[in-house]
């Protein structure tokens, strides 16, 4: 029995070297990818419910690694996050995003992903005001999307860089919203100006009455609070019908688009179109 528990002991050492040898690859070829230009943004667009048209859309992370091909978000900001380069990366994509958007017509607007670490850096109050200047782009065309996780640190300072991001006239929305703790303690604490469901509470609509129930109550909490309810994930028709039976203000999701490479992007970028 000895023997075998030892056995095993070396076969997961062996396992974990392995681990740890593959992410030290990954982190240093994520080190290298900025500078070799392998980062891309994908867009996704989200729709204003009553009028059907686009209003803006939502850059995706997306990595073009020259071996492995393209990697998702989920797969390498974690480690870029643990390392600290999420902070240059995280700025090169609100300069990318916001230079992409200037061509887009106005009211069309870009929506950014911002880690709780790069609200948490000294830079990012200056980052988004440098990549709005660059870029010329209406402070009132960026959204920067936080998840509670940000929230979480609850320190006057980055209360402070939220109120210096919405005086640069940019709008703050929360992302993933009822997936983590306290939620509503958050929103009284800080005037977002959007709210978004998780897919989570979309993907059993509207076949779940608990389901239904919560997004009726957050849609009439966003309505109270004068935040825009925006539901992610919409996949189906019969979710879409049952979002706007209960009062949800936009929608984003397989059912309009995909996330898409910029040169996609031209039958959405119509402002008056009706999806
Ligand atoms: P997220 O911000 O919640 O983005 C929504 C995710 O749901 C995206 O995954 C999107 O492709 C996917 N999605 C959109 N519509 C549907 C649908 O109808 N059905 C389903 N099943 N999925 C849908 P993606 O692109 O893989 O991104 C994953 C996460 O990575 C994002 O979640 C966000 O947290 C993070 N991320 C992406 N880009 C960035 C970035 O530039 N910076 C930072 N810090 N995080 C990013
Ligand atoms: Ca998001
Ligand atoms: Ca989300
Ligand atoms: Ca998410």
């Amino acid at each position: 029995a000895k023997a075998e528990e030892r056995g095993g002991y070396h076969f997961f050492e062996a396992r974990m070297d392995a681990a740890m040898q593959a992410r030290r690859v990954l982190e240093v070829d994520l080190r290298q990818a900025l500078a070799q230009g392998e980062f891309v943004l994908h867009y996704q667009p989200f729709v204003n419910v009553r009028s059907g048209t686009v209003t803006g859309f939502e850059a995706l992370l997306r990595w073009r690694h020259p071996e492995r091909g393209m990697i998702s978000p989920a797969e390498f900001i974690p480690l870029a996050e643990e390392i600290g380069l999420i902070v240059p990366i995280g700025e090169w994509v609100l300069r990318q995003a916001c230079a992409d958007a200037a061509a887009w017509p106005a009211p069309i607007g870009v929506a950014v992903n911002l880690s709780p670490v790069q609200v948490r850096s000294r830079h990012l109050v200056t980052a988004v005001f440098s990549a709005l200047a660059a870029s010329h782009l209406p402070a009132s065309r960026l959204e920067l999307e936080i998840t509670e996780a940000v929230m979480l640190d609850d320190t006057e300072s980055t209360l402070a860089t939220l109120h210096q991001l919405r005086a640069l006239g940019a709008r703050i929305s929360m992302d993933d919203f009822g997936t983590g703790y306290s939620s509503l303690s958050y929103l009284r604490r800080f005037p977002f100006d959007k709210i978004k469901i998780d897919q989570s509470f979309i993907r059993d609509l509207p076949a779940r009455d608990d389901s239904v129930a919560i997004v009726r109550a957050v849609a009439g909490l966003g309505h109270s609070l004068g935040m825009t309810t925006t539901a992610e994930g919409v996949e189906t028709v019969e979710q879409l019908a049952s979002l706007e039976r209960e009062g949800c203000k936009e929608v984003q999701g397989y059912l309009f688009a995909r996330p898409l490479p910029l040169s996609e992007l031209q039958p959405f970028l119509d402002p008056g179109q009706r999806l």
